[in-house]
């Protein structure tokens, strides 16, 4: 009875959710009768932070890009297709599921997980019998967030031992190369299946270090460098599948989730305007029945490459699509149905307290709502460098109307809350009590400056992540202390400044930039994981617990600071809430290492030595490079009088312990070795007498 119910009232919404995300523009001939396509495989390739103007196919003649230009020559370009999102999560939610973020979920980077109601490329050609695999090149996509639902396969494992702290901005990542080996190892087992492939390729995203010969061949241009070896690597990945005979059944799908701004409008990187330089991206299909060498000129989206492949392979398309099948374009050359395209990045306001961007485009317009709303004309003005939005009043105010029509009202502005997890884990962590999510809502009411009247600010932050790139951490500080006080309100100036005082040592200064973040309301669990971090250092646990909890309460997905927070509670002999927040850490992430490690001194205080030898293990499969683990099962062989075993994990110990953080272990563990080898000698020598 109960559940019927339930069933009737998830259908009722389901059609309610559909009347609401109905597509803004529909003429397309979507019910024309066509044969499903039977043999045909989908490789979908995404290329990150790659600029169109920086692909030969494109116009740009200096950087080698042969490989993609070839797949343009036999297929369509389309000239002016745009990333919906110029940020890598929420771009390829777009991509993914044919939707505007608003409908998607994925708001925005770090703990906005994906609508697991919307359907995906992969769960629809997954229910049609494709065999499904993706891999990724960047913990940036990995599946916490939800885009490997649908997935049979998700290679989303990053390089072990890559600290993704250790520079702002930078997470983990793995070489295209690796990524396309991941894939053809993929492919070798699953070719004589009809499959969807999707590989996405993360090296032309900053920090810029293209591997040799790149590196030497575009010493002057590394972003330029990353794009040619991302083509390299898309010249391997489609030489492989015609080696399969797989080339002429394949659709390949390329397309980039952002551009790069590279100095434009004063931003280096991407993520804080809606200007071209970011959200420009290249798009193109090429596969059966594909015409050659066929450019659309029109405008695109990226919410269109869904609806697209599914109708090329005469699928139904999803309910929830809100793009447009462009399939009469490639086809026909017909100019494409849906004419707006919706922009929007909420990352000024989430990262640095400013105004977030909304935005329209057309072929003829872009339209930014901002606090100085802003409006560029095509084709004249394709740089985008005057607002003629005092000009053409009736145009812009067209426009505008436009972006609430997809954004909702502008009355009801209002906060998104981060989904930390899907579902079921968010249910295991309400039961462990992190309620989460509530304390890290974001207020997207357009409050804050506008992020154009910060470029100064803007231009100071790139210097200093520069420089705290390549470790000079005391050239960043002044450059953070004054930019602190001009943008007190600016979270990621307290973030990057604690980020220095810490590799400094200078933990006085460290515990004050926290305290200023807070007082300014520019705080967030990175500040209460900072300050629990030096009162254990401080050797003040109870205090440290104090703000480790409230780090724990606003982000429990912030992993480092729970395997922190735990190995505190056991110091304190409270070993019940440690394995509380290592639960809470598992529910997450199963294998993370960090929390095996602790799971296994907790063992170890249990008087249980082999289920802390097992836990250690476990922590050193998934992290290799992972110090602690080896000195913890050093341990362990030495009290088990096992010396030989004993000396090896201590020598790994020693190979592995970063200086500064084991200051206090590593001369303990030396002395301990020193003794082993005494003890071996004596024993050796008592032998041979
Ligand atoms: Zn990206």
């Amino acid at each position: 009875m109960h559940r019927s119910l339930s069933a009737l009232c998830l259908t009722v919404l389901l059609l309610v959710a559909g009347c609401s995300t109905k597509r803004e523009s529909g003429s397309n001939e979507k019910t024309r009768p066509r044969t499903p396509r039977q043999d045909v495989n989908v490789l979908l390739i995404t290329i990150d932070t790659l600029r169109a103007d920086y692909l030969g196919c494109y116009g740009r003649a200096s950087i080698a890009t042969p490989n993609i230009d070839a797949l343009a020559a036999g297929g369509v370009r389309f000239a002016q297709a745009i990333a919906q999102v110029p940020l890598t999560a929420p771009s390829h939610a777009s991509i993914l599921t044919g939707t505007y973020p608003q409908v998607h979920k994925v708001r925005d980077m770090g703990g906005f997980v994906l609508d697991d109601k919307v359907p995906t490329l992969a769960t629809v050609l997954g229910q049609d019998g494709f065999e499904t695999a993706a891999f990724v090149g960047s913990a940036v996509l990995n599946h916490y967030y939800g885009l490997n639902r649908g997935f049979a396969t998700y290679g989303d494992e990053m390089r072990a031992g890559q600290d993704p702290k250790k520079l702002p901005g930078v997470v983990a990542e793995v070489r295209g190369e690796v990524v396309t080996q991941r894939a053809l190892q993929w492919l070798d087992k699953s070719a004589s299946k009809r499959f969807f492939l999707w590989v996405h390729y993360y090296d032309p995203h900053f920090p810029y270090d293209p591997p040799e010969p790149f590196r030497t061949r575009y010493q002057k241009d590394p972003y330029g460098g990353e794009v040619a070896y991302a083509d390299a690597q898309v010249g391997n990945l489609l030489k492989s599948l015609e080696e399969h005979g797989l080339r002429e059944r394949t659709l390949v799908v390329l397309l980039a989730d952002h551009g790069e701004g590279l100095g434009d409008h004063g931003e280096y990187t991407h993520g804080v305007f809606l200007y071209d330089s970011t959200v420009h991206i290249p798009l193109i299909f090429a596969g059966p029945g594909v015409p050659g060498g066929r450019t659309v000129s029109q405008q695109v989206r990226s919410i269109d490459v869904m609806p697209t492949v599914t109708d090329y392979l005469g699928l139904a398309e999803s309910d929830k699509a809100q793009g447009t099948s462009l399939l009469p374009s490639i086809l026909e050359g017909k100019p494409p149905a849906g004419s707006y395209c919706y922009m929007e990045t909420l990352y000024p306001k989430t990262q640095m307290g400013w105004s977030e961007l909304r935005g329209m485009r057309t072929d003829d317009w872009k339209y930014i709502v901002a606090p100085r709303p802003e409006l560029y004309k095509y084709p004249d003005d394709r740089g985008e460098s005057r607002n003629e939005v005092g000009r053409f009043r009736g145009d812009a105010e067209r426009l505008r109307k436009k972006v609430w029509e997809i954004a909702g009202s502008s009355q009801s502005l209002t906060r998104v809350s981060p989904q930390l997890v899907d579902e079921q884990r968010r249910r295991e962590l309400n039961a462990l009590g992190y309620v989460g999510g509530g304390r890290r809502a974001v207020t997207i009411d357009m409050s804050g400056p506008d992020p154009k009247d910060r470029v100064a600010i803007l231009g100071a932050l790139e210097r200093a992540a520069g420089a705290m790139n390549h470790d000079r951490w005391n050239e960043a500080v002044p450059l953070l202390e004054k930019i602190s006080k001009e943008d007190p309100g600016n979270p990621l100036i307290y973030g990057y400044l604690q980020m220095c005082y810490e590799r400094l040592g200078q933990l006085e200064r460290m515990e004050q930039t926290c305290l200023r973040a807070i007082d300014n309301k520019a705080e967030n669990d990175t500040t209460y994981a900072g300050l629990g971090g030096i009162y254990v250092r401080r050797g003040n646990l109870a205090r440290a617990v104090e703000y480790m909890e409230k780090a724990a309460q606003i982000n429990p997905a912030g992993l480092e600071n729970m395997d922190n927070l735990a190995t505190a509670y056991m110091q304190l002999g409270r070993a019940n809430d440690a394995e509380r927040v290592l639960r809470a850490v598992l529910v997450q992430d199963a294998r993370h290492p960090g929390a095996h490690n602790v799971l296994g001194l907790l063992e170890i205080q249990r008087s249980r030595p082999e289920e802390a030898r097992r836990h250690f293990e476990l922590a050193i499969e998934s992290n290799p490079a992972l110090a602690e683990p080896y000195m913890n099962l050093g341990l362990l062989a030495q009290n088990a009088g096992q010396p030989q075993v004993a000396m090896n994990y201590y020598r790994e110990f020693l190979k592995h312990a970063d200086p500064d953080k084991y200051r206090d272990y590593i001369p303990k563990v030396k002395e301990a070795l020193e003794e082993l080898l005494t003890a071996e000698t004596q024993r050796t020598q008592r032998k041979n007498q």
